[in-house]
């Protein structure tokens, strides 16, 4: 599967199968998405692979946090695909996929209980209300 940034000067290409994709209701996926959550997809790092632009990509890391940051292009300012902290997950923006098919569907939504007060309900995905115990793969 392939992805790119708004201006298209990232690209990048995913190798299934993926892990997890779910919504992340967090306020930091608020602050990042600018939106009501996330769309996460997850997979391993050597599944991800950066096609151009990789000196477009900045990073922040956020201080407080474990696992989390955040990548973007530096032109444009869309979201990208981010390896955590620490460790050898990669977090991918569904948004940014350019070849989705209806096939890929999220699975949960995740930190419900900080869910946006504004926030409509759209769907009947399975709420956590922070992060889900882990699940056997
Ligand atoms: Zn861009
Ligand atoms: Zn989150």
């Amino acid at each position: 599967m392939y992805g790119s940034c708004l201006c298209s000067k990232v690209k990048y290409q995913l190798t299934p199968p993926f892990k997890l994709f779910q919504y992340c209701h967090c306020s930091r996926c608020q602050k990042v998405t600018g939106s009501a959550h996330a769309a996460n997809i997850y997979i391993k790092a050597e599944q991800l692979e950066w096609l151009q632009g990789a000196d477009q990509i900045g990073r922040f890391e956020y201080p407080d946090a474990k696992y989390y940051a955040t990548q973007f292009c530096k032109n444009c300012g869309s979201n990208l695909p981010w390896q955590v902290k620490g460790g050898d997950t990669v977090v991918v923006p569904a948004g940014t996929l350019d070849d989705a098919t209806s096939e890929l569907k999220p699975k949960q939504s995740i930190h419900w209980r900080s869910r946006a007060p504004w926030y409509e309900e759209t769907s009947s995905l399975c709420k956590f209300d922070d992060t889900p115990p882990r699940q056997p793969q």
